[in-house]
């Protein structure tokens, strides 16, 4: 999955605020919802990710995944 639309990320959010999905796929929804003005009114993207660490909150690769992710949103962010 290397390009999502706002279709994908509706039938993904589910899986993805359980934590279910592949990293790749976390971070490729994570960054469409960050460039999307549509999906940003639908997703705030900060409860979201408190919603995935704290469903993971005993799992702490979870925890750094979310770190990477959250990193590579900003990196994204800031190119704007
Ligand atoms: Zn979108």
């Amino acid at each position: 999955m290397k390009q999502v639309d706002c279709e994908d990320v509706k039938r993904n959010v589910h899986e993805f605020l359980h934590s279910e999905l592949h990293e790749d796929q976390l971070e490729v929804i994570t960054a469409h919802i960050a460039n999307c003005d549509s999906c940003e009114e639908h997703y705030d993207i900060e409860i979201v990710f408190n919603q995935v660490i704290q469903r993971s909150c005993d799992e702490a690769p979870a925890e750094e995944l979310a770190e990477r992710v959250m990193k590579r949103l900003r990196e994204i962010q800031d190119h704007d």
